[in-house]
């Protein structure tokens, strides 16, 4: 199976076209370095996002706080993630870059803070 993606691992962003089969990685082209190949690799076998969101919050002044992993997650846990930030409620200021949940799911990464949320 033949796949073409976008290589965002610099701003050249060259146009990879993957061959896999399945999700096991056979080759890739239009990578101008290494790192082009590492990441044609990884988004085949083992594809990696940061989960980028909002957790509700309460008592504070704003409603929704804009949050993220401090890492990249396994893509297929991503909607489990997310399901879990839903069900998050905030309720104490937070400065940004603050621990909001920590090692998120067992991922071994931290859900932080975007920006601060204080009292209203
Ligand atoms: S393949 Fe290399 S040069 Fe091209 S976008 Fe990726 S990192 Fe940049």
């Amino acid at each position: 199976m033949k796949r073409v993606i976008t290589c965002i691992s610099c701003p050249k962003g060259c146009r990879l076209e993957i061959e896999a089969d399945g999700k096991a990685f056979v080759s890739v082209s239009g990578n101008k370095c290494p790192r082009g190949a590492e990441y044609a690799r990884r988004e085949t076998e083992a594809p990696l996002r940061v989960l980028t969101t909002c957790v509700l919050t309460r008592g504070l002044d704003i409603k929704m706080l804009p949050v993220r992993t401090s890492g990249p997650i396994p893509l297929e846990r991503l909607a489990e993630a997310a399901a879990a930030v839903r069900r998050l409620t905030v309720t104490t200021p937070v400065k940004a870059g603050a621990v909001v949940a920590a090692d998120l799911l067992g991922l071994g990464v931290d859900l932080v803070a975007c920006r601060r949320a204080g009292k209203p």
